[in-house]
């Protein structure tokens, strides 16, 4: 009889996506033992009880002893210090993954604090996600059916691929690799952008005097746009600081059309306005379908 695909897994950062990742992995029964990592007991207690993990430890090089995976699921800016803790504590199976939402930092920190330990990390990004946080708001569906985005090293081993790939699969996920570089240009338009684009509305409305009256008066489409402001500052702040350069980039191209975008509203240019509009529900309509492809 072969036993579950992870034995021991240890999980630092008990949030949304390490929960999600670990409940539909006990859903398929292929994880043993789950040890949770993170600052304080509240949190982790709450998982214990939620049955998410079995036990826990707040030191990270503690809570990695003997695991065979270690997922790192904390805000990107907190990657660095969980690397250099457990990478000296690491089992010599043990292999490491992240699911952080920029693969450039992360990598660049990888490098600078696991050492030897280099080739057994695997890079990881689930294309997933929902404006709440933290464990309670795990669900073992989340990935189902749902991109995850791998960018390993030149350095990383091809079994430790092989075996996150795996076990992103049992969650029912679609696994893909990537360039990091290229991961982070591609996140920058579409996930980084939309986040500061709603951000900067939500946060640019709330300061015109009339403010109250606009929030009364918002329906559907506001609620829909703005959805995404809901989510983590912490978190959307580590990934601007992250995916700079990128997202830089992006705020340049979109503000330029943006103008032009004004330019027509104020010269009263309905061509120009249908123009945008039309591509726009185009574009809309073939990534609805792609989605259900
Ligand atoms: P989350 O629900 O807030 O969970 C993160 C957990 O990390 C928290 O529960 C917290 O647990 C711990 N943590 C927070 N700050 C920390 C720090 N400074 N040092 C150590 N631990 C800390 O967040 P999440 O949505 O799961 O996001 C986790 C990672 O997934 C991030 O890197 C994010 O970029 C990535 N990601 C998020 C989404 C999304 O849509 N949410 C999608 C894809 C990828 P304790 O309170 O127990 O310390």
């Amino acid at each position: 009889m072969t036993g579950p695909l992870v034995r021991r897994l240890c999980l630092i950062g008990v949030g949304l996506i390490g929960g999600s990742w670990v409940r539909a992995l006990r859903g398929a029964g292929q994880v043993g033992q789950v040890v949770g990592c993170g600052r304080t007991p509240e949190n982790l207690e709450r998982a214990v009880s939620l049955g998410v993990i079995d036990s826990y430890a707040l030191d990270p090089a503690e809570a990695v002893q003997e695991a065979d995976l270690v997922v790192v699921a904390v805000p990107l800016g907190a990657m660095a210090a969980v690397f250099r803790r457990i990478a000296p504590a690491l089992a010599p199976d043990a292999v490491v993954t992240d699911v952080g939402s920029a693969k450039g930092t992360v990598i660049a920190d990888a490098r600078a604090e696991l050492g030897s330990r280099l080739p057994d990390f695997v890079p990881g990004h689930p294309i997933a996600g929902t404006e709440k946080s933290g464990v309670e708001a795990s669900f073992p569906d989340l990935f189902r059916g749902r991109r995850v985005i791998l960018t390993p090293l030149d350095e990383t081993r091809a079994e430790a691929v092989e075996r996150v790939r795996a076990v992103w699969q049992v969650a029912g996920a679609v696994v893909s690799s990537m360039d990091a570089r290229h991961h982070d240009d591609v996140l920058a338009a579409t996930s980084h952008l939309p986040h500061v684009l709603a951000y900067g509305l939500v946060d640019s409305l709330s300061r015109w005097s009339d403010r109250d009256e606009i929030f009364q008066y918002a329906a559907g489409g506001f609620r829909d746009f703005t959805r995404i402001a809901s989510s983590d500052p912490v978190m959307w702040r580590d990934i601007c600081l992250a995916n700079h350069e990128a997202l830089t980039d992006a705020l340049e191209r979109y503000t330029a059309d943006l103008q032009l975008l004004m330019e027509a509203v104020r010269a009263r240019d309905g061509e120009q306005l249908m123009t945008v509009f039309q591509n726009a529900r185009r574009a809309r309509e073939r990534f609805l379908a792609m989605l259900e492809s």
